[in-house]
Order: C-alpha cells, then structure tokens, then sequence
C-alpha cells in the first residue's frame, strides 16, 4: 500500500513532492498494473481511473485513502485516452463522488459510445486481420477474447470537453492539454510547464515501446489510418517540450524523454528497413511479416503485432518503396523496382 511519502529513492517521489501521487491499479492485460495519478490540488484531480473490476476498484479506494483522500472527495476525472485498462472505472468514481469528466473532444464518442465503438472497433479490426493474411478462426478467436475483455471497460458521461492547446487550471498548477494521436487516435498528455512535468500515459512508457494501435477511422471512410506515422510525427512534437519528468501509464517515469524517444525512433527506422528486406525478398503479407519478425504469435497478440507491421509498411508506402498488391481479398506487400 502506497503510504503518505515514498522513500526517497522511490523514482515517482518528485512527482509525490509535487503533490502528484501514483497509484498502482491492477490489470487482466499482458501489460500489467496501470498507473492512475492523485492531482493533491483544488479541485481534487485523479487522472484515469483503472480497469472496472471489483478488485481495481478496491485496490484504487484504498490506495486514494492512504493518501488522506477518500474516494467520494474526488471533484475531477481527467482521462488520458479510451482503452479500458485507464477508462472502466472513470463512471464508477463519477457516480461515487460526483466528479466532473473531462476528456479530450476526440475522445468524446469513444468514451460515452463504449459498447457501441467497441463493437465496431472489433469489426474493422476483424476485416483489417482478414485482408492481411489472419486466418478465419484466429480472428474469430481473437474477437470472443476482445468480447470478453470488453468488460473491463466501462461507457462514461463525458461533463467537460477539453481541446488541444488549453489549460485545466487548478490552484496551485496549469495542465496544458496536448492531443498526441498514435498509440490510440485519443491520446492526451498534460504538461505542468511550470514543474516541467508531463503526464504522458501509454503516449510514452519507459519499458516497452508504445504500440500504436490500428484504429477505425471515425470519419466513415474504409481506409486504413496511418498509426504509426501519426505516432512518430506526436513523438516528435514531444521531443520538443522542456520537460524533466514524464509520468506514464504504466512502469516508471522517465527522467530524459529526448533520449527515450531518439531510441524509439531508430528503432522503428530500423524495423522498417528490416521489414523493407523481408518484402525485397518476395512478397509477403502483413502477417507473413509478423511471423517472420516473431515466429508463432499468440492468438491474443495477433492484432498487435500486425498493427506493429502494417505502421513500418504504412513508412514504407508513403516512401514510395513498396506496395500493395490485391490477390483474392488479401493484401501482400511487394518491394517498387526504380
Ligand atoms: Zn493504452
């Protein structure tokens, strides 16, 4: 249990110091705890809230007392982007506190629409798999795991829309709410210029590269949207910030972020060549990529890692360095000769 004042060696007590408090919430995903954070300020912020789950909720209650405010004290529930492991609980606190919600205006029909956009999320994820080499029963398995899943996510009434560029004032701190689309098209950071502290959730996590999500486009149209490029284009937007902390979803802070994110970007540049080989080759579809990067992949990880593929072949197209060719519904990418 998280007591008043972490020892000093406890990497997120700078962010305690400045009344910024971590909480630990447990998770059913791959991923592990998510990070929730206690704004100690007026109005009394929490930022995400966990996923909805009896033993999340519990561990969040307790955690929220041992640091001197119970739940029901909450006044404001800001959320970093709609995936559910950061989002089911948000109503639950809502409806036991009274907070008011505030989230980002594109995160608006995915936070209040849950079940609906969920199930339609599931759909395009379904045809994307199909159309680049997943078999039928690994698709249908994969939606009854997200079916099941979808549980720990929660629909919730959105009170306060927030837009890129401005501030959430509170008493003692400025947050500036900043869109930074790429892992989820909803992602939201917070930046205290005045602490020089950013609450980045999965934007950027120290421990594991940022998977930037294959998500339906909310505009009707069929296509594809470009994640990964999105992503790499937000990243660089954040490399520019004067920040000396960065406080993430999940795992600990990071103290350098221009560092982290040179990393991330070599390391994409270098699967995408890497990925760029594999198809010089011969021709091979998104998930005869993935295997060929990864071997056998679990069922579950399935959209992942074809999501993580098609962003480098994404790069590569708007290169002009490959392209797509159609056989019988399914999509192989085959190296452009100059
Ligand atoms: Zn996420």
């Amino acid at each position: 249990m998280p007591g008043l004042n972490p020892p000093p060696d406890d990497p997120f007590a700078p962010a305690a110091a400045a009344g910024v408090h971590r909480i630990a919430i447990p998770t059913p995903f791959a991923v592990g705890r998510v990070n929730v954070y206690l704004i100690a300020d007026e109005p009394l912020t929490l930022v995400d809230a966990g996923p909805n789950s009896g033993t999340s909720f519990d561990e969040l209650q307790r955690a929220l007392e041992a640091l001197g405010h119970p739940l029901e004290a909450i006044e404001l529930v800001v959320i970093t982007h709609h995936h559910i492991d950061h989002l089911g609980l948000v109503s639950l606190v809502a409806s036991r506190s009274g907070a008011e919600v505030a989230a980002i205006d594109v995160a608006v029909p995915h936070v209040e629409g849950f079940s609906e956009e969920a199930e339609a999320d599931d759909d395009f994820a379904s045809r994307v798999m199909l159309r680049h080499g997943i078999s039928d029963d690994v698709v249908s398995a994969l939606q009854s795991v997200s079916r099941a899943f979808r549980a720990w996510g929660a629909r919730a009434d959105v009170t306060r829309v927030l837009h890129d560029g401005e501030a959430i004032e509170l008493r003692d701190r400025s947050l500036r709410v900043l869109h930074r689309p790429g892992h989820s098209p909803t992602d939201t950071v917070f930046l205290d210029e005045q602490r020089r502290m950013l609450i980045a959730a999965d934007h950027l996590l120290a421990h594991i590269s940022s998977n930037p999500l294959l998500t339906r486009q909310r505009d009707g149209s069929s296509g594809r949207p470009k994640a990964l490029v999105a992503y790499i284009e937000s990243l660089r937007r954040t490399r520019e910030l004067d920040v000396e902390l960065v406080l993430p979803g999940h795992g600990d802070p990071i103290t350098d972020h221009r560092a982290l994110i040179d990393e991330r970007l070599v390391l994409h540049r270098r699967r995408a060549e890497k990925i760029y080989r594999l198809i010089a080759e011969r021709p091979r579809s998104a998930y005869e990529l993935a295997q060929a990067l990864w071997g056998n992949i679990a069922v579950t990880q399935a959209y992942l890692t074809l999501s993580e593929v098609l962003g480098h072949t994404d790069i590569l197209l708007d290169e002009g360095r490959v392209r797509e060719l159609e056989d019988d519904g399914v999509v192989r990418f085959g190296a452009v000769v100059r």
